[in-house]
């Protein structure tokens, strides 16, 4: 079921191929008819995660980059929706005249093509597949059943992930075992099963021993041995789950399916969940947004936060805050207790005069805040209307006024589509030396991924130079980033959240920890 914790549980299988020097490449099923994820609300799907080649896809690519440590492109989505808009377009070219189109063979034999090829193509050792969904479910069925027609041509390994809850102080097998008869009436037999155990507290209990009865009947029930059966028990940090894995043998299990692997390196991925785990100092940081409710709807922001937190040695305590409260100024003194505020990008006017507000505090107080997308937009706004006088400064996205200080990207204005046209993917930002930014990346050009349709309005970019500059464009035109002449903000338009890794963290989040820390360390 969803909410286990697949995308985790491939990425730690991905880098535990990985540190071997194993070429894994990972695929995502997904079976709704959405071609992509990029026309879904955040309440309904967590955040849309954006790849470098512009594709917008399901947030657990995020998890795959950020424990792989590698850029992936939109190549490894495959979902219902692409599969049927092909079928059908091919179907009117007449490409299968003749014929009735079915779900056997024709669905089928597309997944099946779609990954040899797809295998072949990036060179790999392995295709780490995770089908989305729960089995069972309509929408994957013909997902599961490529995949046993595929298990007849190619070598395949079954990994079913369970959910093993607790109820009365005892561990109940019974889900496991349905799950798994349900699954082998497809015709397909798990070699290896993970037992989501949200009862079990690694932290609290890291030597993991339950009752061998349970390992055991499970073994029984779902002839699978005892030594394939590995428990993923509550980390309190993901980033732990490989090693847990490891720790529990399950690269021997790997190795009997492709060979003995070369030994492998996991000294900066340990020292790193080291950090997390022993910090020296602590920071308070609040995320001022209008999905704070919405479990995984900043994701990124987060894990880029941890990732900046574990190379830096500080705990980073985040709390959301939801933008609209701070409409009300009296609320702006919630604000004090943090060290430094983000505010994250976002669609749609509701909750914006709130972050503007939130703005103006950070300007005042120079306490240090990072803008992204909309963020800086609003950062821009607030600077021509509070600094520059001009009270109708506004974003055309919320409102028709002759100060539209942010308005719709020139390419922009031709099209009515919504799906996949925004500005998606990655773009250069020419950064200006001497700023705040360049101190941050320390090089002149960087590669930063982009959502947007909006920018800052070219006419009026020309008067970002006083106690906000433009520190960094692309092409000599779209504002790419602004900046406090003081140095205690960025806002940028892109989402540098997005390329973050767990070993290679974003040079953005550093800069804006390291100030947090700074500003913490002054005030004490
Ligand atoms: N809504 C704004 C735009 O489209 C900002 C987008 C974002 O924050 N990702 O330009």
């Amino acid at each position: 079921m969803s909410g286990l914790g697949k995308g985790i549980v491939t990425s730690s299988i991905l880098k535990i191929l990985d540190v071997r020097g194993v070429k894994a490449i990972p695929m995502k099923f997904d079976g709704y008819l959405n071609v992509d994820c990029g026309t879904m609300n955040p309440f309904r799907h967590g955040e849309v995660f954006v790849l470098e080649d512009g594709s917008e896809v399901d947030m657990d690519f995020g998890t795959y980059e950020r424990f792989l440590g590698k850029n992936l492109d939109g190549e490894s989505s495959l979902t219902g929706g692409k599969i049927f808009k092909k079928i059908i377009e091919d179907e009117r070219e007449g490409k299968f005249l003749g014929e009735d189109v079915q779900f056997i063979p024709h669905v089928t034999n597309y997944i099946k093509d779609y990954l040899k090829s797809l295998y072949k193509k990036k060179n790999a050792d392995v295709v780490l597949i995770e089908v989305g969904g729960t089995v069972g479910d309509i929408e994957n069925t013909y997902f599961i059943e490529a995949l046993r027609q595929l298990s007849l041509e190619e070598d395949v390994l079954f990994i079913q992930l369970t959910y093993l809850p607790k109820l009365g102080g005892i561990l109940k097998t019974k889900p496991t075992q349905h799950a798994n008869r349900l699954i082998q009436s497809f015709g397909i037999k798990p070699n290896i099963i993970i037992l989501r155990m949200p009862s079990l507290s690694y932290s609290s209990s890291p030597s993991l021993k339950i009752s061998k009865e349970v390992i055991k009947k499970i073994s029984l029930f779902c002839s699978v041995k005892e030594e394939n059966i590995f428990l993923d028990p509550d980390l309190d940090f993901t980033y732990e789950l490989p090693l847990v894995l490891e720790e529990q043998g399950i690269n021997k299990c790997l190795e009997e399916f492709l060979g003995k692997l070369s030994p492998p390196n996991w000294e900066s991925w340990k020292k790193r969940v080291e950090s997390l785990k022993n910090p020296s100092k602590e920071l308070n940081i609040a995320l001022v947004g209008k999905y704070t409710k919405v479990k995984d709807a900043y994701i990124s922001i987060e894990e880029a936060l941890i990732h900046a937190s574990a190379e830096l040695g500080v705990r980073v305590r985040t709390k959301m805050l939801e933008s609209s409260a701070f409409e009300n100024h009296e609320a702006l003194k919630k604000l004090e207790v943090f060290d430094g505020i983000i505010i994250p990008g976002g669609f749609g006017k509701r909750g914006i005069e709130g972050k503007i507000n939130v703005i103006e505090y950070c300007r005042e107080n120079k306490k240090p805040i990072l803008g992204l997308c909309l963020g800086m937009q609003l950062m821009v706004i607030e600077y021509f209307r509070n600094v520059l006088g001009i009270k109708q400064a506004n974003s055309l996205e919320f409102e028709e006024t002759e100060w539209d200080v942010i308005t719709l990207l020139p390419e922009q204005r031709l099209i009515s589509k919504k799906g996949g046209t925004m500005r998606l993917g990655g773009y250069e930002m020419e950064i200006k030396e001497g700023t705040e930014l360049f101190n941050a990346y320390k090089k002149r050009v960087v590669i930063e991924r982009h959502r947007h349709r909006y920018e800052v309005n070219p006419k009026f970019s020309h008067m970002i130079k006083g106690e906000l500059i433009v520190s960094a464009t692309y092409n000599k035109r779209i504002v790419e980033a602004v900046e406090y002449k003081e140095g205690f903000g960025i806002g940028t338009q892109a989402h540098p959240e997005l390329s973050s890794k767990f070993e290679k963290p974003s040079p953005l989040f550093l800069w804006f920890l390291r100030k947090s820390m700074l500003k913490k360390d002054k005030a004490n």
